[in-house]
Formats: C-alpha cells, sequence, structure tokens
C-alpha cells in the first residue's frame, strides 16, 4: 500500500520503519534532515515536503508533539493535497478537542479519519508491539486496522472520532496516579522496615496488585526488567506523562468529571518536571521525590 508518513520522531521513526518492512510503500516526511536520513536507511521513500507525502496516497499516517502541529499539518498539507476517500490516521496524543475539530475538516473533504493514539514507548514504536486506541467510522477502523497491526500488537476500536484520545489520556491518567501511589507504598513499606523485594512478592500476589508494580516496578532490581534497572532511561519520559495528565486535566474540565487523584498527579509531575527538571527521565524515577517527609 502507498502510505504517507509525516513525523519521523522517537516514536514516528520506528512505526514508519515497521510499516516498510511490512511492505508498504513509505513515503516520509519530517523537518528534521537527520530524522528523514534514517527512515531512508530504514526502507522509507524519504521525501522534501509534507505535501509529497500526501497526493496520491492510499493512507496517511502523523505522528506529532501536540495538537498544534496535527492542526497545522491537517489544515495547510493533508486537507489541501489528500485525494477523497484517503484513510488519514493521526497517532499523536492530542487533546480531544483538536481531534475532532480535525476529523471533521478532513470529513468535509471527503477523507476518512482515525484518531489512533498509542499506548507503549520508544521499545514498543520499535518492535511493533504498541497497542492502538481508535476512535472513528467504522469504515475508518475496517481500513484503519491491518495497516496499525503492521506497527503494533493490538488495535482497539474505542467510539467515534476523538474516542481513541479520550480513551488514550483516561488510561494515562489513572497510570500516572497509580504509579504515584505505587511509588509512595514502596517507599512507606521500607520506612516500615519490610524488604522490598518480599513486599513486592506479596503485593503482586494480593489486592493491591497493578501494572506499574508487576510490569513496571520503580524499584531496582525488583519484579521484571524497568527503567528502574537502567537508571530510570529508555522508558516513558516524565514530561510526556506530564502533558498527558494536562490533556486529561483538560478534558476532565470540558466534561464536568472530578478528578482529584488525576488533579494530585499532575500536580507532583509538574512538581518533578518543571520544578526539579526531571522531566527527560522515565516517569517511574518519580519515586525519588516521594516518600519523603
Ligand atoms: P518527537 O518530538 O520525538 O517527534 C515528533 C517529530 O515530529 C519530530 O521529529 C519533529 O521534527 C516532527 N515534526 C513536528 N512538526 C512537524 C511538521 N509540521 N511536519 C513534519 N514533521 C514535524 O516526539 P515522539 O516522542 O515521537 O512523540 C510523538 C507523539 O507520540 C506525541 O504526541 C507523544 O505524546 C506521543 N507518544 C510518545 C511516547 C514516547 O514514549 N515518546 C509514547 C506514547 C505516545
Amino acid at each position: 500500500m502507498k502510505i504517507g508518513f509525516i513525523g519521523l520522531g522517537n516514536m514516528g521513526g520506528g512505526m514508519a520503519a515497521n510499516l516498510a518492512k511490512a511492505g508498504h510503500e513509505v513515503h516520509a516526511f519530517d523537518l528534521s534532515g537527520e530524522a528523514l536520513a534514517r527512515a531512508g536507511e530504514a526502507g522509507c521513500h524519504p521525501v522534501s515536503d509534507a505535501a509529497e507525502a500526501v497526493k496520491n496516497m492510499e493512507a496517511v499516517v502523523t505522528m506529532l508533539p501536540a495538537g498544534t502541529h496535527v492542526r497545522k499539518v491537517y489544515e495547510y498539507e493533508i486537507v489541501i493535497n489528500a485525494n477523497p476517500g484517503t484513510l488519514v490516521i493521526d497517532c499523536s496524543t492530542i487533546d480531544v478537542d483538536s481531534a475532532r475539530d480535525v476529523a471533521t475538516m478532513a470529513d468535509t473533504k471527503g477523507l476518512i479519519p482515525v484518531d489512533a493514539p498509542v499506548s507503549g514507548g520508544i521499545a514498543a514504536a520499535n518492535g511493533g508491539t504498541l497497542t492502538f486506541m481508535v476512535g472513528g467510522s467504522d469504515e475508518g477502523f475496517k481500513r484503519a486496522e491491518p495497516i496499525l497491526s503492521d506497527m503494533g500488537k493490538a488495535v482497539i476500536y474505542a467510539g467515534g472520532n476523538g474516542a481513541g484520545q479520550a480513551a488514550k489520556i483516561c488510561n494515562n491518567m489513572l497510570l500516572g496516579a497509580s504509579m504515584i501511589a505505587t511509588c509512595e507504598t514502596f517507599k512507606m513499606a521500607e520506612k516500615l522496615g519490610l524488604d522490598l523485594q518480599t513486599f513486592y512478592d506479596i503485593s503482586s500476589k494480593a489486592s493491591g496488585q497493578n501494572w506499574s508494580i508487576t510490569s513496571y516496578c520503580p524499584v531496582p532490581s525488583v519484579g521484571p526488567q524497568s527503567p528502574a534497572d537502567n537508571g530510570y532511561e529508555g522508558g516513558f519520559v516524565a514530561a510526556l506523562m506530564l502533558k498527558d495528565l494536562r490533556l486529561a486535566m483538560e478534558a476532565a474540565q470540558s466534561a464536568g468529571a472530578e478528578v482529584p487523584m488525576g488533579a494530585e498527579a499532575a500536580k507532583l509531575y509538574e512538581q518533578y518536571v518543571e520544578t526539579q527538571g526531571h522531566g527527560g527521565k522515565d516517569f517511574s524515577s518519580i519515586i525519588a521525590m516521594l516518600g519523603k517527609k
């Protein structure tokens, strides 16, 4: 299939490479020359502007930093240059309102819009093991599913346009809050004199069990391999967790949802990232800030 790919950064680079590996003709564009060159080495066709990654494609995938970038690329590149009937998939994490606005823009031009944000970090993008949460029409989902499957291990339908983004920020709000609860609990266990491996063995089989303990334990040398065993490098950075928590706070505000735990998580990540300057470390490293008096 002829697929345009715009945004070849930490995530998009690996995703575009996996589409090329699966046999697609990937016309890849990024503002960064370095990212373009890497995509070329990974089997994509680097192109010199966004329009070239859109014209005469059967599908166009975007993986951009935030809602403002996605709005700009849709307004000035995609809706102008794509043929009617083109499937347009945005995999970036953005606010629900922007996702719905760009979908309306695309729909008006006869394109088939789908929002498909991901769960999983850079390793999952490189390894083709992302989970996609998809918002769009039945036709959009049916057409997007095989393409997304070439980049991930699970593709789940969430509902109409914007539902993928809604699912993503709800999931990440829960993750942010549960990671903080996990971190502070391990700190308290330590202060109470418990051996942390022993506490892991108990809580991973008791009612406190959650993903932040059993798949991503924030304590080094406890549980399966995680960024904690690698100096908190190579995972999902705290700055992106803060970004997602802020999107969740915006969404909660506009939906009239009361989210005290999510709000507290947003406040703590803000302190960790912006006051203490640890945005580049894995989000589980917030354990260093917790548990002190
Ligand atoms: P990144 O900053 O590494 O990559 C974004 C790329 O987009 C950059 O290479 C940049 O040059 C390019 N870009 C920006 N504007 C452009 C434009 N107008 N035209 C073409 N290219 C443009 O970001 P990332 O880490 O790859 O994240 C991408 C998205 O995925 C974000 O929305 C992020 O929240 C989400 N996400 C990231 C992770 C992660 O672990 N990094 C995990 C899940 C979701």
